[in-house]
């Protein structure tokens, strides 16, 4: 059982049915925050959210499309009704496509950054009247380690990633005097569904397992305990910082 950092706080965690998602809020949970679960489908709500509710953690679940405006609203409603907000965690992207950035189709090019960039961003606005509610209200991006070197197949998302960076500095600049941390965590490769094509794939799995210097791909909890450190207490006085969490392969980038 980890430590519980996080009694008392109200955490938002988007795509959270799910993959890294779904680890933060269980992790968040654990720690003792009352977490507001969601994505698109329903039953994958429902589904996660009994789960986490069966292990006794104080989740609760509705549907969020994250590019939605009413269904993001929908997210600081019943964050209100429970007292506030405190962490909000914005995890949710798409890749429509795979190639280099310049293949990119213009729909798929406006998918990506709707879903990986403009999300994030809007989030963060319409998330300011509670965090600034909060004593120390904390935004956590999940960008990627391809947002520092992109992937050659994954062009326009490692773009989009890339630009994730830039916003945390920028709105860490702006929300440091109000006590307010923005920060991203960057994983490396997970194995999650995201993922599987790669991990998947006997070829491209070993050629992707030769460039992570821990010689395993990270699981969803890898990347939730980075997360919870930025949440708690712990990380009080980290803001603008782009932490990656890829078994050393930034180093091998
Ligand atoms: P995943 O396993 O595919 O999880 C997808 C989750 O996102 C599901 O809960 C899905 O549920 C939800 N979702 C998908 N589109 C959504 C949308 N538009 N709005 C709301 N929810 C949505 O993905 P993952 O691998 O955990 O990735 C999570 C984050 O980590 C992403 O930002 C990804 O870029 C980043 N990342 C992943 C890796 C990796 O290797 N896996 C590496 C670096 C960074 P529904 O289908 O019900 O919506």
């Amino acid at each position: 059982m980890p430590i519980k950092r996080l009694i008392g706080k109200i955490a938002i965690v988007t795509a959270s049915t799910d993959g890294i998602g779904y680890a933060i809020a269980h992790r968040l949970a654990r720690e003792g925050a009352k977490v507001i679960i969601s994505s698109r489908k329903a039953k994958n709500v429902e589904e996660a959210t009994q789960k986490l509710t069966n292990e006794g953690l104080d989740v609760t679940g509705l549907t969020c499309h994250v590019a939605k405006a009413e269904d993001r609203a929908k997210l600081f409603q019943e964050a209100s009704k429970f007292g506030g907000l405190d962490i909000l965690v914005s995890n949710a992207a798409v890749n429509p496509e795979v190639g280099g950035v310049l293949d990119c189709s213009e729909s798929s090019w406006d998918k990506i950054f709707e879903v990986n960039v403009k999300s994030s961003f809007m989030l963060t606005k319409e998330a300011l009247p509670l965090l600034r509610k909060s004593k120390a209200g904390r935004i956590i991006y999940i960008s990627s380690v391809a947002g520092f070197q992109p992937f050659d197949l994954l062009g326009a998302y490692s773009v989009s990633k890339t630009t994730l960076l830039g916003l945390v500095k920028a709105a860490a600049l702006q929300l440091a005097p109000e006590n307010i941390t923005v920060n991203s965590v960057n994983p490396g490769l997970v194995t999650t569904r995201f993922s599987s094509a790669l991990t998947q794939n006997p070829a491209a799995r070993e050629a992707a397992l030769a460039q992570i210097p821990m010689g395993r791909f990270a699981v969803p909890d890898d990347i939730a305990g980075s997360v919870a450190f930025l949440a708690s207490d712990d990380g009080l006085y980290v803001t603008g910082e782009n932490i990656v969490v890829a078994g050393g392969m930034a180093s091998r980038l």
